[in-house]
């Protein structure tokens, strides 16, 4: 579904050079959760920009579907890569109640009918388990978990191909974390979800993540299944990350 070659960023800070991406390359099938996991600093969030087209490589190519990214975001690019961020209250627009956010990618890309759009608002509540009662009410009065559902809620809203989960349960207490983490699955299962769910902790990604990129520096030390990583990690920087996990 999803190929990166060689991809690279590289930003500049006045005169110095600041390497944040440095030749990555890998796939994402369909219907998979590929987890990308490194420590503060190694150029996650960077890889999630650049797949979004926030941000260009400075080289190399990342392909949807065989087709390159266009230089410019497009409208059916924006539809095609979803993002949910760390915190969701910076994505939820404060004014807009928890219904008008999920309409408004339902209207933007021309999806269905107005009773349809309506329909469709509930059903996505009913999918990440948030009453429907929840639709007037604006994200302030939604506790983080909540806010973070519906978050996810919107990235499905657009069918889109593929959702970037940028850090989404680390400022999640353990038990919310876990029922987030569930939901991503069950997703995954029933709708078929392909997702790149970015974190720091890896112990997150054991019960979700099929395959596991481990990036250390900008660099990609590791891949492979999630199984694998945990057992017979090749990479030094892979062992350090396991040790860590409690
Ligand atoms: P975290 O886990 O803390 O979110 P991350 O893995 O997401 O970290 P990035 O945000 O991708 O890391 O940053 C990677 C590197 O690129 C860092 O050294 C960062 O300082 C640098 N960097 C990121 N964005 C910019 C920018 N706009 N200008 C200059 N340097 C940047
Ligand atoms: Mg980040």
């Amino acid at each position: 579904l999803l190929s990166l070659r060689d991809v690279s960023k590289v930003f500049w800070l006045g005169e110095r050079e600041v390497v944040a991406v440095d030749g990555v390359s890998f796939d994402v099938s369909e219907g998979e959760c590929l987890a990308i996991v490194g420590e503060s600093g190694s150029g996650k969030s960077t890889i999630a920009n650049m797949l979004l087209g926030i941000l260009p490589p400075s080289s190399g190519t990342i392909a949807l579907r065989g087709e390159p990214l266009p230089e410019h975001r497009t409208l059916a690019h924006r539809r095609a890569i979803q993002l949910v961020q760390q915190n969701p209250l910076s994505s939820l627009n404060p004014k807009r109640s928890i219904g008008a956010s999920l309409r408004l990618p339902l209207d933007v890309h021309g999806i269905g009918t107005r009773s349809e759009r309506r329909k469709r608002v509930e059903a996505l509540l009913e999918e990440v388990h948030l009453p429907a009662e929840y639709s007037s009410r604006s994200p302030a009065a939604l506790s983080g978990g909540q806010r973070q559902r519906v978050a996810i809620a919107r990235a499905l809203a657009s069918e889109s191909e593929l959702v970037v989960l940028d850090e989404p349960t680390s400022a999640l207490d353990v038990l919310v974390q876990a029922r987030i983490l569930r939901l991503l699955k069950a997703l995954q299962k029933r709708r078929g979800l392909t997702y790149v769910f970015i974190t720091h902790d890896l112990s997150v990604v054991r019960n979700i993540a099929d395959r596991v990129a481990v990036i250390e520096k900008g660099r990609l030390v590791e891949l492979g299944p999630v199984e694998a990583i945990f057992t017979n990690p090749t990479a030094p920087y892979t062992r350090r990350l396991i040790a860590a996990v409690p």
